[in-house]
Protein backbone atom coordinates (compact mmCIF):
# COMPACT_ATOMS: atom_id res chain seq x y z
CA UNK A 1 0.00 0.00 0.00
CA UNK A 2 1.02 3.69 -0.47
CA UNK A 3 0.93 6.44 1.72
CA UNK A 4 0.34 10.41 0.49
CA UNK A 5 2.37 12.90 2.61
CA UNK A 6 1.85 16.92 2.04
CA UNK A 7 4.54 18.59 3.86
CA UNK A 8 5.44 21.68 5.10
CA UNK A 9 2.53 23.13 2.00
CA UNK A 10 2.21 26.97 1.51
CA UNK A 11 0.09 28.65 -1.23
CA UNK A 12 -0.75 32.44 -1.79
CA UNK A 13 -2.91 33.77 -4.64
CA UNK A 14 -2.03 37.30 -4.95
CA UNK A 15 -1.99 38.69 -1.06
CA UNK A 16 -4.28 36.03 -0.20
CA UNK A 17 -2.52 33.25 2.12
CA UNK A 18 -4.35 30.24 1.37
CA UNK A 19 -2.20 27.98 2.79
CA UNK A 20 -0.15 28.33 5.82
CA UNK A 21 2.64 25.36 6.43
CA UNK A 22 -0.06 22.09 5.83
CA UNK A 23 1.43 18.80 6.81
CA UNK A 24 -0.33 15.58 6.90
CA UNK A 25 -0.68 12.08 5.75
CA UNK A 26 -2.87 9.63 4.26
CA UNK A 27 -1.96 6.23 4.81
CA UNK A 28 -2.93 3.48 2.07
CA UNK A 29 -5.92 1.49 3.55
CA UNK A 30 -7.52 4.16 5.38
CA UNK A 31 -9.92 7.21 4.70
CA UNK A 32 -8.31 10.03 5.38
CA UNK A 33 -10.50 13.26 5.69
CA UNK A 34 -10.26 16.81 5.18
CA UNK A 35 -12.98 19.11 6.72
CA UNK A 36 -12.99 22.74 7.44
CA UNK A 37 -15.75 26.14 6.49
CA UNK A 38 -15.51 27.35 2.92
CA UNK A 39 -13.19 29.05 1.97
CA UNK A 40 -10.59 27.24 4.24
CA UNK A 41 -8.28 26.12 1.22
CA UNK A 42 -9.45 22.69 0.72
CA UNK A 43 -10.15 22.46 -2.67
CA UNK A 44 -6.58 24.25 -3.31
CA UNK A 45 -4.79 21.47 -1.30
CA UNK A 46 -6.69 18.92 -3.54
CA UNK A 47 -5.27 20.97 -6.76
CA UNK A 48 -1.88 20.92 -5.28
CA UNK A 49 -1.68 17.11 -4.51
CA UNK A 50 -2.94 16.13 -7.61
CA UNK A 51 -0.27 18.62 -9.26
CA UNK A 52 -3.24 21.28 -10.76
CA UNK A 53 -1.52 24.11 -9.37
CA UNK A 54 2.03 24.28 -7.76
CA UNK A 55 3.33 25.20 -4.30
CA UNK A 56 5.15 28.27 -3.15
CA UNK A 57 6.43 25.95 -0.52
CA UNK A 58 6.43 22.37 0.83
CA UNK A 59 6.21 18.88 -0.68
CA UNK A 60 4.01 16.27 -2.05
CA UNK A 61 5.19 12.61 -1.47
CA UNK A 62 3.86 9.20 -3.12
CA UNK A 63 5.64 7.25 -0.44
CA UNK A 64 8.87 8.48 -1.33
CA UNK A 65 8.73 9.56 -4.66
CA UNK A 66 8.47 13.51 -4.47
CA UNK A 67 5.88 14.85 -6.74
CA UNK A 68 6.29 18.15 -6.61
CA UNK A 69 7.70 19.00 -9.96
CA UNK A 70 5.31 16.67 -11.70
CA UNK A 71 2.39 17.54 -13.91
CA UNK A 72 -1.06 16.05 -13.08
CA UNK A 73 -0.58 13.56 -16.10
CA UNK A 74 2.48 11.92 -13.96
CA UNK A 75 0.67 11.95 -10.84
CA UNK A 76 -2.13 10.53 -12.15
CA UNK A 77 -0.07 7.95 -14.27
CA UNK A 78 1.93 6.83 -10.87
CA UNK A 79 -1.98 6.56 -8.94
CA UNK A 80 -2.96 9.66 -7.92
CA UNK A 81 -6.74 10.07 -8.78
CA UNK A 82 -8.88 13.15 -8.14
CA UNK A 83 -12.50 13.71 -8.71
CA UNK A 84 -14.42 17.29 -7.98
CA UNK A 85 -16.19 19.35 -6.17
CA UNK A 86 -18.17 20.45 -9.47
CA UNK A 87 -18.24 17.41 -11.48
CA UNK A 88 -15.86 17.20 -14.62
CA UNK A 89 -17.65 15.28 -16.93
CA UNK A 90 -16.98 15.48 -20.68
CA UNK A 91 -20.40 16.34 -22.56
CA UNK A 92 -21.15 14.57 -25.70
CA UNK A 93 -19.72 11.64 -24.34
CA UNK A 94 -21.49 8.37 -23.43
CA UNK A 95 -21.50 7.25 -19.39
CA UNK A 96 -19.12 4.63 -20.85
CA UNK A 97 -16.59 6.78 -22.41
CA UNK A 98 -16.54 8.74 -19.62
CA UNK A 99 -15.58 6.31 -17.25
CA UNK A 100 -13.16 4.91 -20.50
CA UNK A 101 -11.11 8.18 -19.75
CA UNK A 102 -10.12 6.76 -16.80
CA UNK A 103 -8.71 3.48 -17.99
CA UNK A 104 -6.20 5.43 -19.73
CA UNK A 105 -3.25 4.67 -17.63
CA UNK A 106 -3.25 1.07 -18.63
CA UNK A 107 -3.00 2.69 -22.05
CA UNK A 108 0.90 3.67 -21.87
CA UNK A 109 2.90 1.41 -23.80
CA UNK A 110 -0.01 0.59 -25.39
CA UNK A 111 0.06 -3.02 -25.84
CA UNK A 112 -3.10 -5.34 -26.33
CA UNK A 113 -2.98 -6.59 -22.94
CA UNK A 114 -2.73 -3.25 -21.21
CA UNK A 115 -5.45 -2.07 -23.63
CA UNK A 116 -7.54 -5.37 -22.87
CA UNK A 117 -6.87 -4.06 -19.06
CA UNK A 118 -8.30 -0.97 -19.22
CA UNK A 119 -11.52 -2.35 -21.30
CA UNK A 120 -12.06 -4.68 -17.87
CA UNK A 121 -10.90 -1.81 -15.44
CA UNK A 122 -14.07 0.41 -17.82
CA UNK A 123 -16.75 -2.83 -17.19
CA UNK A 124 -16.18 -3.12 -13.44
CA UNK A 125 -15.98 0.47 -13.01
CA UNK A 126 -19.64 0.45 -14.09
CA UNK A 127 -21.11 -1.83 -12.79
CA UNK A 128 -19.19 -1.35 -9.44
CA UNK A 129 -21.17 1.80 -9.57
CA UNK A 130 -24.55 0.79 -10.31
CA UNK A 131 -24.20 2.55 -14.11
CA UNK A 132 -24.60 -0.91 -16.40
CA UNK A 133 -27.98 0.95 -17.74
CA UNK A 134 -26.84 3.71 -18.00
CA UNK A 135 -23.55 3.23 -19.68
CA UNK A 136 -25.02 4.21 -23.48
CA UNK A 137 -26.56 7.28 -22.31
CA UNK A 138 -24.90 10.47 -23.15
CA UNK A 139 -24.23 12.22 -19.59
CA UNK A 140 -25.55 15.06 -20.83
CA UNK A 141 -29.10 13.63 -20.50
CA UNK A 142 -28.00 11.82 -16.64
CA UNK A 143 -29.71 13.47 -13.65
CA UNK A 144 -27.34 15.09 -11.13
CA UNK A 145 -27.22 12.49 -9.02
CA UNK A 146 -26.63 9.92 -11.69
CA UNK A 147 -24.01 11.78 -13.40
CA UNK A 148 -22.06 12.34 -9.89
CA UNK A 149 -21.71 8.61 -9.99
CA UNK A 150 -19.78 8.59 -12.89
CA UNK A 151 -16.31 10.61 -12.05
CA UNK A 152 -15.91 8.12 -9.10
CA UNK A 153 -16.50 5.50 -11.70
CA UNK A 154 -13.91 6.71 -13.90
CA UNK A 155 -11.56 7.52 -11.04
CA UNK A 156 -11.95 3.32 -9.81
CA UNK A 157 -10.95 2.74 -13.60
CA UNK A 158 -7.82 3.89 -13.40
CA UNK A 159 -7.03 2.03 -10.51
CA UNK A 160 -5.42 4.59 -8.09
CA UNK A 161 -3.13 4.04 -5.20
CA UNK A 162 -4.46 7.64 -4.05
CA UNK A 163 -7.83 9.10 -4.35
CA UNK A 164 -8.89 12.68 -3.45
CA UNK A 165 -12.11 13.37 -3.67
CA UNK A 166 -13.35 17.03 -3.32
CA UNK A 167 -16.94 16.86 -1.57
CA UNK A 168 -18.19 13.78 -3.70
CA UNK A 169 -21.30 14.34 -1.71
CA UNK A 170 -22.58 17.73 -2.64
CA UNK A 171 -25.77 17.39 -4.27
CA UNK A 172 -26.01 14.01 -3.79
CA UNK A 173 -29.20 13.08 -2.13
CA UNK A 174 -29.79 10.24 0.72
CA UNK A 175 -30.03 7.14 -2.14
CA UNK A 176 -26.58 8.43 -3.58
CA UNK A 177 -24.79 9.21 -0.23
CA UNK A 178 -25.72 5.91 1.32
CA UNK A 179 -24.21 4.07 -2.41
CA UNK A 180 -21.28 6.61 -2.00
CA UNK A 181 -19.98 5.87 1.55
CA UNK A 182 -19.91 1.98 1.65
CA UNK A 183 -17.95 2.76 -2.25
CA UNK A 184 -15.43 4.95 -0.22
CA UNK A 185 -14.95 2.65 2.30
CA UNK A 186 -14.47 -0.42 -0.11
CA UNK A 187 -11.69 1.99 -1.82
CA UNK A 188 -10.05 1.96 1.77
CA UNK A 189 -10.24 -1.41 2.40
CA UNK A 190 -8.73 -2.52 -1.56
CA UNK A 191 -5.80 -0.53 0.07
CA UNK A 192 -6.24 2.94 -1.86
CA UNK A 193 -5.03 5.89 0.06
CA UNK A 194 -8.40 8.05 0.43
CA UNK A 195 -8.64 11.77 0.71
CA UNK A 196 -12.08 13.07 1.63
CA UNK A 197 -12.71 16.05 1.48
CA UNK A 198 -16.05 16.73 2.29
CA UNK A 199 -19.05 19.33 3.94
CA UNK A 200 -21.72 15.87 4.74
CA UNK A 201 -20.57 15.50 8.28
CA UNK A 202 -22.54 12.47 8.89
CA UNK A 203 -20.18 10.77 6.09
CA UNK A 204 -17.03 12.31 7.44
CA UNK A 205 -17.60 11.24 11.05
CA UNK A 206 -19.52 7.54 10.03
CA UNK A 207 -16.36 6.63 7.65
CA UNK A 208 -13.32 8.28 8.58
CA UNK A 209 -10.23 6.89 10.28
CA UNK A 210 -8.44 10.24 10.61
CA UNK A 211 -9.68 13.91 10.12
CA UNK A 212 -7.37 16.98 9.39
CA UNK A 213 -9.31 20.28 9.91
CA UNK A 214 -8.32 23.27 8.12
CA UNK A 215 -9.78 26.93 9.11
CA UNK A 216 -8.22 29.85 7.17
CA UNK A 217 -5.41 27.68 5.79
CA UNK A 218 -4.16 26.26 9.14
CA UNK A 219 -4.56 22.91 10.00
CA UNK A 220 -6.67 23.00 13.79
CA UNK A 221 -6.99 19.82 15.02
CA UNK A 222 -6.50 16.48 13.84
CA UNK A 223 -7.30 12.82 14.95
CA UNK A 224 -9.81 10.34 14.80
CA UNK A 225 -13.51 11.51 15.04
CA UNK A 226 -13.98 11.64 18.27
CA UNK A 227 -11.26 13.42 19.07
CA UNK A 228 -12.34 16.19 16.47
CA UNK A 229 -15.79 15.90 17.21
CA UNK A 230 -15.16 17.38 20.97
CA UNK A 231 -12.09 20.05 19.67
CA UNK A 232 -12.66 23.07 21.48
CA UNK A 233 -11.19 24.89 18.23
CA UNK A 234 -13.05 22.96 15.82
CA UNK A 235 -16.08 23.71 17.60
CA UNK A 236 -15.04 27.32 17.26
CA UNK A 237 -14.21 27.09 13.97
CA UNK A 238 -17.61 26.06 12.56
CA UNK A 239 -19.94 27.35 15.65
CA UNK A 240 -17.78 30.63 16.24
CA UNK A 241 -19.33 33.88 16.45
CA UNK A 242 -19.64 35.04 12.84
CA UNK A 243 -16.65 33.53 11.96
CA UNK A 244 -16.35 34.42 7.98
CA UNK A 245 -16.77 38.44 9.71
CA UNK A 246 -14.57 39.35 11.99
CA UNK A 247 -10.93 37.89 10.56
P1 LIG B 1 -12.47 25.55 0.05
O1 LIG B 1 -12.38 24.45 -0.99
O2 LIG B 1 -12.01 25.12 1.39
O3 LIG B 1 -13.84 26.16 0.11
P2 LIG B 1 -10.67 26.98 -1.74
O4 LIG B 1 -9.40 26.22 -1.71
O5 LIG B 1 -11.56 26.80 -2.92
O6 LIG B 1 -11.47 26.72 -0.37
O7 LIG B 1 -10.36 28.52 -1.62
C1 LIG B 1 -9.57 29.06 -0.57
C2 LIG B 1 -9.39 30.53 -0.81
O8 LIG B 1 -8.57 30.73 -1.94
C3 LIG B 1 -10.68 31.28 -1.08
O9 LIG B 1 -10.58 32.54 -0.44
C4 LIG B 1 -10.68 31.41 -2.58
O10 LIG B 1 -11.40 32.54 -2.97
C5 LIG B 1 -9.21 31.54 -2.90
N1 LIG B 1 -8.85 31.01 -4.21
C6 LIG B 1 -8.97 29.73 -4.62
N2 LIG B 1 -8.50 29.57 -5.87
C7 LIG B 1 -8.06 30.78 -6.27
C8 LIG B 1 -7.46 31.28 -7.47
N3 LIG B 1 -7.19 30.47 -8.50
N4 LIG B 1 -7.13 32.60 -7.51
C9 LIG B 1 -7.38 33.40 -6.46
N5 LIG B 1 -7.93 33.01 -5.30
C10 LIG B 1 -8.29 31.72 -5.21
MG1 LIG C 1 -13.81 23.55 -2.19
Amino acid sequence: MSSLHVEGVCKSFGGLEVLKDVTLTAEGGKVTAVIGPNGAGKSTLANIVSGLIPADRGRVLLDDIDLSGLPAYRRARLGVGRTFQSLQLFSGLTVRENVALGGYRHHFGGRHGRRRAAHQATDAAITRLGLDVLAGREVDALGFGQAKLVEPARVLAMEPKVLVMDEPAAGLGGDGVSTLGPWITGQAEAGVAVILIEHNMRLVMGIADQIYVLDHGILIAEGPPDVVRRHPAVLEAYLGHDSEDDR
